[in-house]
């Protein structure tokens, strides 16, 4: 399936955008192309909606162990957040120690440099939460 247009158009590596379906109004992140509810009725009725980036920790985990890239910050957090659009999303805590998250913690998102591809030189960014 060839990329939207809006997906290549919209600096999308630096804000939060997810898809809102114009037949029933749900907003889905990451994006869809498709509306699990509508089915074909939402074929071409997506359109992207920047999402503010706030919301709230529904759940989280501290993690000791993990990924390569993830070494310096050992211990982490993961959390599942519901932004305030109604979306759920697992991100990274950062800024926030461990015995300071709590569940209904307001947090907002934050890009950040996710690690960089030496070789070809290639910066990589994403999207981590702080502390609203
Ligand atoms: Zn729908």
């Amino acid at each position: 399936m060839a990329i939207p247009r809006f997906w290549r158009e919209t600096p999308s590596r630096y804000n939060l955008i997810g898809t809102k379906c114009k037949n029933c109004d749900t907003i889905y992140f990451p994006p869809r192309l498709i509306c699990p509810k509508c089915h074909r009725k939402s074929i071409g009725k997506l359109e992207p909606i920047k999402l503010k980036g706030e919301g709230e920790v529904i759940t989280y985990t501290v993690i000791h162990d993990g990924p390569k890239q993830f070494e310096m910050q050992i211990p982490y957090i993961m959390a599942i957040i519901e932004l305030d659009e109604g979306v759920r999303l697992t991100a990274q805590i950062v800024e926030c120690e461990s015995n300071e998250i709590k569940i209904g913690m307001r947090v907002k998102s934050t890009f950040r440099k996710l690690g960089e591809d030496g070789k070809a030189g290639v910066i990589h960014y994403g999207y981590k939460f702080i502390k609203a």
